[in-house]
Parts: structure tokens; sequence; C-alpha cells
């Protein structure tokens, strides 16, 4: 499965030039032309799934299994002092490219990046209940299909 007009498509097909790092049959990184800290990379399926709740399950286990790969590659290589590890689905929630990706980003005390995350709160205990209530009812919902946030 690929969509004609998708880049990281092409960048698994081998039609538009990527920075690979690692690849196996089923899954793809390389580095991120933009990167937050430099070795910033992306995990992608050589197959085309977006967003994360269209992914076969079996998919995401190839995905996350390879993003080990590259964060233990990137703890050798780069002696970074951690890594984030995100994923992004919805313009909201800040995806652009959409074929589900994982960004493997080295950490270092002194890179400078800011994910500026500002905790808020629940009014009181029982706002945070009616939440919990309400994400419970979403997992005794049907199953449906999820297409992509973004055309
Ligand atoms: P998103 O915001 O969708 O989670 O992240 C998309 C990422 O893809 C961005 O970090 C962006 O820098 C990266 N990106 C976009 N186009 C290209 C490209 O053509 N090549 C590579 N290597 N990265 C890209
Ligand atoms: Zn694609």
């Amino acid at each position: 499965m690929t969509k004609n007009d998708c880049i990281f498509c092409k960048i698994a097909e081998g039609k538009l030039p990527a920075s690979k790092l690692f690849e196996d049959a089923h899954t793809l990184a390389f580095l991120d032309i933009g990167p937050i800290v430099k070795g910033h990379t992306l995990v992608i399926p050589k197959r085309h799934f977006d967003p994360l709740t269209a992914t076969p399950p079996e998919v995401l286990q190839q995905l996350i299994v390879t993003v080990r790969r590259v964060a233990e590659a990137m703890t050798r290589s780069l002696n970074c002092d951690g890594i984030n590890v995100m994923q992004s689905n919805g313009l909201a929630a800040g995806q652009v490219v959409t074929h589900i990706h994982f960004h493997v980003i080295p950490r270092y005390a002194t890179d400078g990046h800011s994910w500026n995350w500002k905790a808020k709160s629940y009014a009181n205990p029982g706002e945070m209940q009616a939440m919990a209530a309400t994400l419970t009812a979403g997992f005794a919902a049907p199953p449906r299909i999820q297409k992509s946030w973004l055309p």
C-alpha cells in the first residue's frame, strides 16, 4: 500500500533521497530534515498507514522494535543523555506528514530544547473522575475505521 503524493512513501520506495540509518523488511529509519536536536530520526513503516488508530497492531510492533534499535544506536554512537520518542496525529497535534512515523530525538543536558510542557490541573477530583469515566467508555465503544485527520 502506497500513496502517490506521500513523501514518506517516496522515501521508502527510494524515489526521494533520505539519510537512511537502518531498514528491515517492514520499517525504515532516516534522519529528519529539520532536526529539533541533531541526530533527530524518523521511523516509518514501508507501507502507508495513518493515523495511529488505523495502523495494524503488528505494524506498530514492528515500528516500536525499530524505534528501540534506533535508540540503542543513538545511545552508543552519540553518547546522548536521554532520548525522546514522539508521535503526532492530526493538525491539532502538530502532525505535518500523514504517514505514521515516530520521532526519535537524542537529548543532551545542554541542548537548549524545551517542550514548553505546562502542566494544567483539574478543577476538583470530580472533574478528574468524570474525565476518566468518559475515556473509559471509549474502550467499550465499537471499533471504527479511523481516517487520517489530514488530507
Ligand atoms: P510531524 O510534524 O508530521 O510529526 O513530523 C514530520 C517531520 O518530517 C518533520 O519533523 C519534518 O522535519 C520531517 N520532514 C518533512 N519532510 C521531510 C523530507 O522530505 N525528508 C525528511 N528526511 N524529513 C522530512
Ligand atoms: Zn505514505
